[in-house]
């Protein structure tokens, strides 16, 4: 490690980070900055160093917190109008192990409100911009996380996947993007979307910064009930010869962009010549994911941000003349469009009258897709499969277009119902050099291994 030789400071790293990350305002990144605090720890860190103490094994490293974490430091908004003014008495335990690492927030970044969204611009802040082409949009819903990384203002963000908010601006952007297994990372201290399918996760540069982050992070957590015990840092890293890789046949059709397709058949042929297998699946029932998870989801969603009231957190509207008005006052102006509509979607689906009908039928679904993937990891060991069906979009291309939106996230809903791992991986540049990402599916538990596999794809 550079700091713990001696060859830089945490102080020398901050600045730098902070320095870039003024540069780059225009992009809008951060909901906030904290100079002071991140300077301050810095300098508790070179101070350990210096009196020889040991140090952690992120000791100075500056990285970016999407602003759904909850920390002391800073308001933590969601990027909703909605939770502005709320501070944290607590931290999350995700930030709390990475910083008893030594690592060092340097700010929050920007997402969709509450993480709705595919492009970062449902923010309330306004979007944040491709880090390749400015007049794209950076993905989402942790569209600001993909970019400070791809930017090099630091060496990893944290983000939240719930239907594809790490892999899909991960792969806009040319970064790694990895949402775990469903419950390897404690959720506690994040703000909830979709309890049953959110997981924390994390953009990195290399595939080995991915594993040392999972190392710190995942394990069990007596606050969240729905953690695993620990499998991540026992796991043995398994034997990669004689791998099975599938494709899915379904992803392969005209309404995924030509480069895309491409990049996937390259590194397909890359990985026979190093004499992997290509099993080609047939996976009918993912043909209900987005369906079934823009049922599942949106009635998550509306029990989760029933919540906000106006008198627990953040924002309250001043106009209201009795307690009614302040609930409906403050919750119409406080949340966002989307929001809003996946509220209106929930309470329907979960309506008396309607129950059966949407619910019901999505909840069967999803155990086709769980089915699914069970079935597909008989024939292979991991898949590989395009991130999302086009390349990073122009900025308010599909922004008034909900149902467009939604389309985006067709290759990524399936592994958050199925609680599978997915990793996006940087996979080239389509003919106009856009970054294009693929992303590789492993069985529930594969996280290391997957990691180290995706080293063949490089
Ligand atoms: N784009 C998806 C949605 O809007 C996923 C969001 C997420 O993973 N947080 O629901």
């Amino acid at each position: 490690m550079k700091i713990a030789d001696k060859k830089t400071t945490a102080t020398e790293l901050v600045k730098t980070a902070l320095k870039k990350a003024k540069e780059y305002a225009d992009y809008n990144i951060f909901t906030f900055i904290d100079e002071d605090g991140a300077l301050k720890r810095a300098a508790e860190i070179d101070a350990a160093i210096a009196r020889g103490e040991k140090v952690g094994k992120l000791a100075g490293v500056p990285y970016a917190l999407k602003d759904n974490f909850l920390s002391p430091r800073g308001e933590t908004t969601a990027s909703a109008h909605i939770l502005q003014g709320f501070k944290s008495p607590i931290t999350a335990t995700a930030v709390a192990k990475l910083e008893a690492e030594g690592a060092i927030m340097i700010g929050r970044t920007n997402l969709d409100a509450f993480a709705h969204g595919s492009s970062t611009e449902n923010s309330y802040f306004g979007p944040t911009h491709n880090a390749v082409d400015f007049e794209r949009v950076a993905g989402g819903s942790s569209g600001g996380s993909a970019v400070a990384v791809a930017l090099d203002i630091v060496e990893f963000a944290t983000g939240t996947d719930t239907g594809g908010s790490i892999r899909q601006p991960a792969s806009f952007n040319g970064v790694y993007g990895l949402k775990p297994t469903y419950g390897c990372i404690s959720r506690y201290g994040v703000v909830a979307m979709a309890s049953s399918t959110d997981c924390i996760g994390f953009f990195s540069k290399t595939p080995e910064d991915m594993d040392l982050l999972m190392s710190i992070a995942s394990g069990q957590d007596p606050k969240d009930m729905t953690t695993l015990p620990d499998y991540y840092s026992e796991a043995p890293r398994g034997s990669l010869s004689k791998l099975r890789i599938g494709v899915i046949k379904e992803f392969d059709n005209e309404s995924v962009d030509a480069d895309i397709r491409k990049a996937l058949k390259e590194k397909c042929e890359t990985l026979k010549k190093k004499g992997y297998e290509i099993v080609e699946l047939e996976m009918p029932a993912l043909k209900y994911a987005l369906a079934a998870y823009y049922i599942i989801v949106p009635a998550e969603v509306a029990s989760n941000l029933s919540r906000y009231d106006g008198v627990r957190y953040g924002f309250r509207s001043k106009e209201s003349e009795n307690l009614n008005d302040l609930y409906l006052n403050t919750r119409s102006e406080g949340f966002m469009p989307e929001n809003k509509r996946r509220i209106m979607i929930g309470n329907f689906v979960l309506s008396s009258g309607f129950y059966d009908a949407y619910f019901l039928k999505a909840a069967k679904a999803r155990t086709l897709i769980v089915q699914e993937y069970e079935k597909a990891f008989l024939k292979c060991d991991f898949i590989l499969t395009p991130v999302s069906p086009n390349p990073a979009f122009k900025l308010g291309e599909k922004v008034n277009d909900p149902v467009a939106m939604y389309l985006e996230d067709l290759m990524s809903v399936s592994l958050n119902l199925a609680g599978v791992p997915g990793l996006a991986i940087p996979a080239g540049k389509t003919n106009s050099g856009l970054p294009v990402g693929l992303q590789l599916v492993g069985p529930r538990r594969s996280d290391k291994k997957l990691i180290e596999f995706s080293k063949e794809l490089i």
